[in-house]
């Protein structure tokens, strides 16, 4: 008989679950706080109580030519978000300078659009090096799309560390989300900036619709592409989107399927991003047993909580942000994604 003690232990030693495990996770077989206090285990095991923070620099905002069904800054969207285009090198090294100041080991810089032209590269690449010149330690990480064949490998050779790019729902879900690429389409894009030795960062947007099958199809696939980071989204339903109707999760639902993806990827930074103050609500505390990352303050082009109550609620839930020196990934990953960096061959994805 399946026990989430034993889903625990066996995720301590890097086992991963079967698929009727991880849907078992997902329905009501176990009560809440069971799931919750046997995954913490795994969480406690491999990240002490530590909580990386992350923070977001949206370096260019709407007018985006793709039709993502979530997204406020997508083709003909009346959500009423800023539109502009790239903001400068040194506006980035300032609001990332503040972010690191404040405790953020990781700076994402994004961009909309489907993906870079190798002009945008080279502005992003002007814009790592002016971070460089204030925080030469920040842990760098892109997130402009789809790449093309050398794009990323402009960015590690700049400095980046880490690219970004979320498949946010199952293969089988994609079509009901966005008509304008595909899900392979992202694959792709995540196996060439794992190849091209940046740290893979892909994760998941949740409340589209996606059924538990769809879930577990979608960490299994992001499993195949063995990421160093998983932002795990709630989806904000912005006004304006085709999905701005989608109130269609709980805090228990979101608190269930983390508890999944810290079973499916017991020893990866498991990050809380976008969408978890409006869906777990109360439950926010709950989930940091769970996630070992979260965004600071704002996101994308909505308001996060202040980032001073985002570090009230990681110190009163007992857990201490990571400091800039101390090491997120355990030591293993750190090995493979210094691996990556040098280019050696056999750490790469299987199937790249
Ligand atoms: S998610 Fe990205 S590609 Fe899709 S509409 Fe939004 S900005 Fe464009």
């Amino acid at each position: 008989m399946i026990t989430m003690e034993s889903l625990a232990a066996r995720a301590i030693q890097r086992e991963t679950p079967s698929r009727a495990e991880a849907l078992a996770v997902l329905s009501d077989q176990f009560a809440l706080l069971d799931v919750v206090a046997a995954v913490a285990r795994v969480r406690r095991h491999y990240f002490g109580h530590r909580v990386k923070l992350n923070t977001i620099i949206n370096m260019k905002s709407g007018l985006c030519l793709e039709d993502c069904f979530y997204c406020s800054q997508r083709l003909g969207s009346a959500s009423d978000v800023l539109k502009y285009s790239w903001i400068s090198p040194d506006e980035v090294a300032d609001v990332a300078d503040r972010a690191v100041r404040v405790g953020a080991k990781r700076v994402c810089l994004v961009a909309s659009g489907r993906g870079p032209s190798d002009r945008d590269i080279g502005r992003v690449v002007e814009s790592i090096d002016a971070i460089r010149g204030k925080q030469p330690e920040a842990e760098i990480c892109v997130c402009l799309g789809l790449l093309k064949d050398g794009q990323a490998a402009r960015l590690r050779e700049a400095g980046a560390y880490a690219y970004s790019h979320n498949l946010n729902t199952s293969e089988g879900n994609y079509a009901d989300i966005c008509t304008t690429h595909t899900f392979a389409d992202r694959v792709d894009t995540v196996r060439k900036a794992g190849a091209e030795g940046l740290s893979p960062c892909s994760g998941a947007i949740f409340g589209m619709g996606e059924s538990d099958e769809d879930i577990v199809d979608l960490a299994f696939g992001l499993k195949e592409l063995d990421p160093d980071s998983v932002p795990v989204n709630f989806l904000i339903p912005f006004e304006g989107t085709p999905l701005g109707g989608n109130w269609e999760l709980t805090p228990e639902r979101c608190l269930r399927i983390l508890a999944l993806f810290r079973l499916i990827f017991p020893d990866v930074e498991v990050r809380l991003a976008g969408g978890r103050e409006i869906h777990l609500r109360g439950m926010q505390s709950l989930a940091l047993h769970l996630a070992n990352s979260v965004f600071l303050g704002d996101y994308l082009t909505s308001e996060g909580q202040p980032g001073a109550e985002d570090l009230r609620m990681i110190a009163d839930a007992g857990f201490t942000v990571e400091g800039i020196d101390e090491p997120t990934l355990p030591k293993a990953r750190h090995d493979l994604v210094a691996l990556r960096r040098r280019g050696a061959g056999t750490d790469q994805p299987a199937n790249t």
